[in-house]
C-alpha cells in the first residue's frame, strides 16, 4: 500500500498547508481518508482523474470534510463533460451531525454508506474496519489491511483504554497528534485529541512499527513541530512527522 498525505493540519491549516486528507492506494484501489480544506487541491495534484474507489470520512467536522462540498462541483461538472469520474462516488461517513450529513447525501453526487462501529468494508483485496473513537461528534478510526500490510488511522480522538486494541499490529499508525503534552485540558473527561506523548504510548501499546504524527495544529511553528516529535519519541522510537504530498510505503 502507498499512503500520500494530502493535508496534515487541524482545525485550520497553516499558511500554504491543508487540513486532514490522505490517499491510500494499491493497484486499482484508491481510497481518500478525510477531505478537509485544501486536501482536494492536493488530491488533484497526484490523482488528476479523481479515480477514487471511495472516500471515507472519519467524522463530519469541517477540517475533515469541507472539501467534500467542493468535490461535489468537480464530479458533477466533469461528469457532465464526459470525463470518466466516479459518479456517484461511494462515501462512508457517520450520519451525524445531521445538517452536515444531509448536505452530502442530498447532493446526488455521493452514494452514502453510514459508518457504524465494527463495520467492515471491502474494496478488492483491501479491507477496512471501523471503530468508534472518543471525540465530540461520532468519529471512527480506520484499520486498513491489504496483502498482510496494515495501516491504522486514528481519525480524531482522545486517548482511552482500548484504543490500542483497534490498532494492534499496525505497520503504520497515522495518529491525531494535535496536542503537546502540556496542551491537554485539565480536569475530568477525555480530551478531543491525543497529545504527542499519548500518540507515542498508543504506538507502543499497539505494537506498531512506525508512528506518523499528523493533525498538527495550524497555528504551530517549527518549534511546536519539533516538540511534537520529541515528546512522541520519548514514548516510542520510530516517529515521523507527516509531510504533505509525501508518499509512505506501507
Ligand atoms: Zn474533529
Amino acid at each position: 500500500m502507498k499512503l500520500t498525505v494530502l493535508g496534515r493540519y487541524g482545525p485550520f491549516p497553516a499558511p500554504g498547508g491543508a487540513c486532514s486528507g490522505y490517499l491510500v492506494e494499491s493497484g486499482d484501489i484508491a481510497l481518500a481518508l478525510d477531505m478537509g480544506s485544501g486536501a482536494l487541491s492536493n488530491l488533484l495534484r497526484c490523482k488528476g482523474d479523481l479515480s477514487l474507489s471511495a472516500v471515507l470520512l472519519s467524522h463530519l467536522h469541517s477540517d475533515h470534510m469541507s472539501d467534500m462540498l467542493v468535490l461535489r462541483y468537480a464530479l458533477k461538472q466533469l461528469s457532465a463533460r464526459g470525463r470518466p469520474v466516479p459518479f456517484p462516488l461511494t462515501v462512508v461517513a457517520p450520519d451525524e451531525p445531521e445538517s452536515e450529513y444531509r448536505q452530502l447525501a442530498a447532493s446526488g453526487v455521493y452514494d452514502m454508506v453510514r459508518a457504524r462501529d465494527n463495520l467492515r468494508i471491502r474494496f478488492g483485496n483491501m479491507t477496512i474496519s471501523l471503530h468508534r473513537t472518543m471525540h465530540p461528534v461520532p468519529t471512527y478510526s480506520f484499520f486498513i489491511e491489504h496483502e498482510g500490510r496494515k495501516l491504522f488511522y486514528t481519525g480524531d480522538t482522545g486517548y482511552f483504554p482500548g484504543l490500542a486494541n483497534f490498532a494492534q499490529g499496525a505497520d503504520v499508525l497515522l495518529a491525531d497528534t494535535c496536542f503537546l503534552n502540556s496542551d491537554k485540558p485539565s480536569g475530568a473527561g477525555i480530551a478531543p485529541h491525543l497529545t504527542a506523548g499519548e500518540a507515542g504510548k498508543l504506538a507502543r501499546e499497539a505494537g506498531a512499527s512506525q508512528l506518523i504524527c499528523t493533525h498538527l495544529w495550524g497555528g504551530g511553528d517549527a518549534c511546536y513541530t519539533a516538540q511534537i516529535l520529541e515528546q512522541a519519541q520519548e514514548m516510542f522510537p520510530n516517529v515521523l512527522i507527516a509531510e504533505e504530498m509525501h508518499e509512505y510505503q506501507i
